[in-house]
């Protein structure tokens, strides 16, 4: 057998959300944070004309997504760093800045990519506890050392929902040394409804080392093609790009993403409809007597403790695939007026 790095007798490969099925049929598959909706023709039609030139190469460098994106945040175009989902751009900025004895801080907890992607670049992981539902970004400050490289805030936090309100947020930055790299990770970013909470983009400009990480999976609806992207001062930008796996984002990808960018305003009608249900949802589960942490994001997170696996169980039953995370609670997508009623539903009943 060949010797395989010693980290990998400790890891175990991401679990991805499974959909499941009611015995009638019913599937409702609420545990990836998905877009509820089918692509758009507009968008469809892209890629089917794209389809066309899959025998060549895609464009490396992405040129007219890249400044598509930064016409529409007004940001220069060599601020950007493209990949293959923001999970791939996160492994990216991770190999940045991973060494040998490198640190990299974040909450827990949060996205359950970041532990995989710390162990498979050799960095050490310092988690920080979250107080209550929310980041403690005092104790996460705290946690900065001569080997920290980079700290990674989610912003709303995947699984909790919660989110970060701009005095706090900067007062952090203020205490983040330059030379460690904060990444502002908001795949979640166009759900966001609190005004107080800050868009990262107005905070990475003045900061030599705050990097923004977007995707187009969850609100732009294109999860299946893996595209994401970082903004970021130029220097972060450019190292960032250098780490790309060559040709990592494909052809049918960055026409998907163009062709979404023209389409923001149908987009944005279909976010408001999730952010509408979100709160829907979220006042419908309180009426049954649950708690709710409020929420930014696309999903709601219930802590469950011991009954979380149960809860999945039951949920399941009636063909709506929650996100069970072991003993902590459950993540639930705002999916279809019909997809969240049958997890009402389903709540409504493990609650009597
Ligand atoms: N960051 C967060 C916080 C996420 O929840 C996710 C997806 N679950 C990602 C990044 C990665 O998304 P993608 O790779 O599809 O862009």
């Amino acid at each position: 057998m060949p010797r395989f790095r010693q980290i990998l007798d400790t890891m175990t490969a991401y679990k991805p959300g499974k959909a499941v099925a009611a015995p009638d049929g019913r599937s409702y598959k609420l545990s990836s944070n998905e877009s509820p909706y089918d692509p758009l023709p507009s968008v469809v039609e892209a890629i089917a004309e794209g389809a066309r030139q899959v025998n060549r190469y895609p464009d490396p460098g992405a040129v007219e997504l890249t400044e598509a994106i930064a016409e529409r945040f007004g940001v220069p175009a060599e601020h950007i760093a493209l990949g293959a989902g923001s999970v791939t751009v996160a492994q990216q900025l991770f190999e940045t800045v991973g060494e040998p004895g490198a640190e990299v801080v974040y909450a827990w907890r949060s996205f359950e990519a970041y532990p995989l992607l710390a162990d498979l670049a050799g960095v050490k992981s310092v988690t920080v506890p979250l107080a209550g539902e929310d980041h403690d970004l005092d104790a996460m400050a705290e946690a900065i050392n001569d080997r920290t490289r980079m700290v990674l805030v989610c912003n709303p936090n995947n699984p909790t929902s919660t989110a970060i309100r701009r005095a706090e947020l900067e007062a952090f930055l203020d205490r983040v040394p330059e030379d460690v790299l904060v990444v502002l990770d908001e795949a979640y970013r166009e759900y966001v409804r609190d005004e107080d909470v800050p868009d990262g983009l107005t905070l990475y400009g003045d900061r030599p080392n705050v990097a923004v990480l977007r995707t187009f999976s969850k609100a732009y609806g294109l999860a299946g093609l893996r595209v994401g992207y970082v903004i970021a001062p130029e220097p972060v930008a450019t190292a960032v790009r250098k780490t790309i796996v060559p040709f990592a984002v494909n052809h049918l990808a960055q026409i998907a993403a163009i062709a979404s960018l023209k389409a923001e305003d149908e987009l944005q009608e279909r976010v408001e409809r999730v952010v509408k249900e979100r709160t829907r949802v979220r006042e419908a589960l309180i009426a049954q007597g649950w708690t709710v942490p409020p929420t930014e994001a696309n999903f709601v997170w219930l802590r469950l403790g011991e009954r979380t696996p149960d809860f999945a169980a039951a949920c399941a039953v009636e063909g709506v695939a929650v996100r069970p995370f072991g003993v902590e609670g459950a993540r639930v997508s705002i999916g279809s007026p019909e997809a969240n009623d049958a997890f009402l539903a389903a709540a409504g009943r493990f609650r009597r």
